[in-house]
């Protein structure tokens, strides 16, 4: 018998019918023995249908009682859908029972719209389990210190999940969604790409970050830091497949390295064309330069990505980073008219049309050669690197966007993506 997590989408808890399956699957895993929460999203649409209802009343504004509205607002979707759950578990002869984030209570704090948890009490809910519950607990929100309830940011039913099952030491959290796991690359792009059976949970960071949309990265940090092992699977299996089967499907995201892992030195290619590049040539190679550009940057709350500057000649140099895509006009307005005047900097050029393209693996910590492996792929097909950076677990190329699908393809065919490794 062990404490188990379920996490369910807004796809899986989408109609009546699809509601009854999640039903009957998580009274399946109680009547095995187990303890069971359940964390579920609002019905797929639901939180956009309501966001959209305040957005025909009044135009977004940036202040807080507004924001702590479209929290109350918003919240309401989850709490919907997790009582219908509990309707449902009742209707198969469960004993269930609902709870919203304040009633549990899951701390967070006031930054409505973008709430993080602080922290979680599992005295109700353990109380509950006890008396043979099935207690669920809805996903995305909680409530701050002055009682406001609040949202922790869209997707995050997925950090909900995660942070409700490191707060009941569960034996593992099982997301259920409308892919059946962690995949070696998009398959629209590679359709050869393959499931990973498990990944380290520093790679699935890395490969979250880069737009893998399977999971919210802060689940993923969270997963990290409380060392909640995370299984990625299908809710389309019909709701009676064999447990034992289930338990062992999708993707595990582990913490042990050694044994579990797949042998694979690349676990898979993340890419990215939501990233813009922007170059100041001809800067003026003395101390504080770097701070100057990307500190006015920083200071407008704009993200940077990867970061060169070249080696100076004749006392000048040339400085590039990217941005994300969204804030390239204004990263290059605020750049011309705020920085460069300053600078004393020759010249401001940029390209929206340029993608990331990464290898990942934690192999790569290692082995030696891997990334001039990635480099010799991508000059025999041809494509231009213009920005490289590394860390120890992944190799990042920005290139034009129009070669991202061919450079993606070739990779995985180089590092063999495809072939099943020993799991
Ligand atoms: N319902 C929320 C959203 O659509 C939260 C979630 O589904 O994770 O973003
Ligand atoms: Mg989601």
């Amino acid at each position: 018998m062990a404490l188990i997590v379920h996490k369910y989408g807004g796809t899986s808890m989408g109609s009546t019918e699809r509601i009854r399956n999640v039903a009957k699957r998580v009274a399946k895993w109680a009547r095995a023995g187990h303890q069971m929460v359940v964390v579920p999203s609002a019905m797929s649409g639901e939180t956009n249908r309501l966001l959209g209802l305040a957005k025909e009343l009044a135009p977004a504004s940036a202040n807080d009682s507004y924001h702590r509205e479209l929290d109350a607002l918003a919240a309401t979707g989850e709490q919907a859908s997790s009582a219908l759950l509990a309707i449902a578990l009742q209707s198969e002869g469960m004993e269930a029972v609902s709870y919203a984030g304040w009633q549990v209570t899951i701390k967070t704090n006031s930054a409505y719209t973008k709430a993080r948890i602080e922290s979680i009490d599992d005295k109700r809910v353990r109380a509950d389990l006890d008396a043979g519950k099935v207690v669920i607990i809805t996903g995305f929100q909680g409530v701050d210190g002055e009682g406001h309830v609040t949202t922790l940011g869209r997707g995050g039913s997925d950090t909900s999940a995660v942070a409700v099952a490191a707060a009941l030491k569960a034996h593992e959290c099982l997301i259920y969604t409308d892919v059946d796991g962690v995949y070696t690359t998009d398959p629209r792009v590679v359709p050869e790409a393959r499931r990973l059976h498990t990944v380290s949970f520093e790679e699935m960071l890395e490969m979250a970050s880069m737009g893998s949309k399977v999971l919210q990265i802060r689940s993923v940090e969270f997963a990290g830091k409380y060392k909640v092992p995370l299984r990625v699977l299908s809710s389309f299996t019909p709701w009676d497949i064999n447990i034992d089967e289930e338990a062992k499907s999708g993707t595990l995201i582990s913490f042990e390295e050694d044994e579990q892992m797949e042998q694979a030195i690349v676990s898979g290619i993340a890419f990215n064309r939501d990233e813009a590049k922007i170059s100041i040539l001809g800067v003026p190679d003395t101390p504080g330069i770097a701070y100057q550009i990307l500190g006015a940057v920083a200071e407008a709350n704009i993200e940077v990505d990867v970061i060169i500057q070249n080696v100076s000649k004749d006392g000048k140099t040339d400085f590039s980073f990217t941005v994300h895509r969204n804030d390239y006009a204004r990263a290059i307005e605020l750049l011309k008219t705020a920085v460069l005047p300053k600078l004393g900097a020759q010249e401001i050029t940029g390209d929206a049309k340029i993608c990331k393209v990464s290898i990942v693996g934690i192999g790569m910590r290692s082995h030696v050669g891997i990334a001039a492996k990635m480099f010799r792929c991508l000059s025999e097909e041809g494509i231009n690197i213009q920005m490289i950076s590394t860390s120890e677990i992944k190799t990042s190329v920005v290139i034009d966007e129009k070669y991202m699908e061919l450079a993606v393809r070739a990779l995985h065919k180089a590092f063999e993506l495809e072939q099943p490794t020993a799991a």
